[in-house]
């Protein structure tokens, strides 16, 4: 809540991804706001940590409710800089408040002391305070839904939290900003700010920190982390993605296909956890792929920011046309075939068209490098072994499909190297289910009693029932 301005230039431009205007500028802080924002964050860890944990969870509730009032004006300004339809933008901030909700009705459960058996005729109590403030770096793909993932439960575990927004998308950090001081939360509990690279680098490593919660790309995730050691500050890293999607020769391809479109290319396939490695049987290969090209969703050809049922938007920027063009033209290059797609769409804006491409090399950069965009690589496979093989090849492990009868894929899901494997749907991260990766795609877990246990510290309280007890008789 406290707003930063720059005192020097530092700004950035904020285009329309469907027709590359100018929409405006983003204010970044300059290096001398670092120390104060650190300091003020940790002012206020003192009085927020002593709210009653009840109170903490009722103000947390006020902000979902007064976001929630503000979604379908929000949703607009919020495709518009993003690119995502509007609906994917309020689909979006409505798991964002659901996110907040279940913060605070689930606190209540998880911050409770518990007991330990007696030991020695000593009674042991396991207790749950507050880490300290929070530094929260987020994301333009998802700014409002990994914000509340962040935001929620360090609030409601008594952090504060200052907030490196995105800055390619910053009306949903500053509707959160206004919600927490409209519900009432005191003085620098919220500070969202935008920032360089290098000023963000100087946050992660203020000693003030207790936790730095990060998510955004694997090479700058190791950068937080290599930061983040200097003072020892344990950090939550939701990184990159390359999610494999196996289809079985006995998977029902209509459910399939439906549900892998639509992972694969809501918004524009710039999803952490969307689809991106198509394995697919053989046997069923061909009948999947027709499919699949038939029900690629279209480029939403309003320059409004609608979207149509069946269209998709632009990507958000002119780096992301370039890598995903890059990639496509790397596998071609190396004898992949074209399906649909695959050249940027000749008009204003950053639209990529739905590419799909069949006989993808295995070194082809596009099953190697997470995508980040709406291409479908299929590789086809023969053989169980040789799906499971192919699947866990990427240091990237954060999510996983299957598609295939469930009384015979049990050994596959389990075989899977990610932190979530969903067997005939494609259900993304739930507010009560811990959701993380593995090698690449970081550690530490966002969601369930792990996610808000992050920004909580143990203390073991011990006490001898007798005097006994207290010599070690
Ligand atoms: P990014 O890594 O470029 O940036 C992420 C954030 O870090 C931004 O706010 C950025 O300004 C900031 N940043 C940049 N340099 C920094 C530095 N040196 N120190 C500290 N902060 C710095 O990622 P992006 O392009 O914003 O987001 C896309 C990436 O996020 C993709 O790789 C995607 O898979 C990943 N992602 C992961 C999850 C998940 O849950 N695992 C969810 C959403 C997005």
């Amino acid at each position: 809540m406290v707003a930063v301005q720059s005192d020097v230039a530092g700004a950035v431009a904020l285009t329309d991804p469907r027709t590359g205007e100018h929409l405006g500028r983003v204010q970044l802080i300059p290096p001398s706001a670092v120390e104060r924002l650190a300091r003020t964050a940790h002012e206020a860890f003192s009085a927020w940590a002593r709210v009653p944990l009840s109170e903490r969870c009722s103000l947390v509730l006020e902000m979902a409710r007064i976001l929630e009032h503000g979604i379908g004006d929000l949703a607009v300004s919020f495709s518009q800089e993003h690119g995502k339809t509007v609906a994917e933008a309020e689909a979006e901030l409505r798991r964002a408040v659901e996110m907040l909700r279940w913060s605070a009705e689930a606190a209540q459960d998880v911050v409770r002391s518990s007991e330990l058996p007696d030991r020695a005729g000593t009674e042991r109590i396991v207790a749950i305070e507050p880490g300290g403030p929070v530094l929260a770096i987020v994301p333009w793909n998802f700014p409002a839904v990994v914000l509340a993932r962040k935001l929620g439960p360090a609030l409601v575990m008594g952090c504060p939290v200052v907030v490196k927004a995105p800055d390619e998308t910053p009306a949903v950090a500053a509707a959160f900003d206004r919600a927490a001081t409209a519900a009432g939360l005191p003085h620098g509990t919220v500070q969202v700010v935008h920032a360089s690279p290098s000023v963000s680098d100087a946050l992660v490593r203020r000693p003030e920190f207790a936790t730095v919660t990060f998510t955004g790309s694997t090479r700058v995730g190791r950068l937080v982390a290599a930061a983040a050691a200097a003072n020892l500050t344990p950090c939550v890293l939701e990184l990159g993605g390359h999610a494999p999607a196996v289809i079985t020769a006995d998977a029902d391809l209509d459910l399939a296909v439906a549900a892998l479109v639509a992972a694969k290319f809501g918004s524009t396939g710039q999803s952490c956890g969307a689809p991106s490695r198509f394995l697919v049987d053989r046997r069923v290969h061909d009948a999947f792929v027709k499919k699949l090209v038939e029900q690629a969703p279209l480029c939403d050809h309003q320059q409004v920011p609608s979207g149509a049922p069946g269209t998709m938007g632009p990507l958000n920027n002119a780096r992301r046309v370039e890598a995903v063009h890059g990639l496509v033209l790397d596998a071609l290059r190396r004898g992949a075939r074209l399906r649909l797609g695959g050249a940027p769409l000749d008009r204003s804006g950053h639209y990529y068209p739905a590419t799909v491409i069949t006989d993808v090399p295995v070194d082809a950069r596009v099953l190697l490098e997470e995508p980040f965009g709406p291409i479908a690589p299929v590789v086809a496979y023969d053989g169980e072994d040789s799906a499971i093989a192919m699947a866990n090849s990427t240091d990237y492990a954060l999510s996983a499909y299957v598609f295939g009868d469930p009384g015979r894929t049990d050994r596959l899901c389990r075989s899977l190297n990610a932190g979530s494997v969903s067997l005939n749907c494609t259900a993304g991260a739930a507010p009560d289910a811990p959701l993380g990766g593995r090698g690449a795609s970081g550690y530490g877990y966002e969601g369930g009693s792990q996610g808000l246990l992050a920004f909580g510290r143990l203390k073991i309280l011990q006490r001898p029932r007798s005097e006994e007890a207290a010599m070690g008789h």
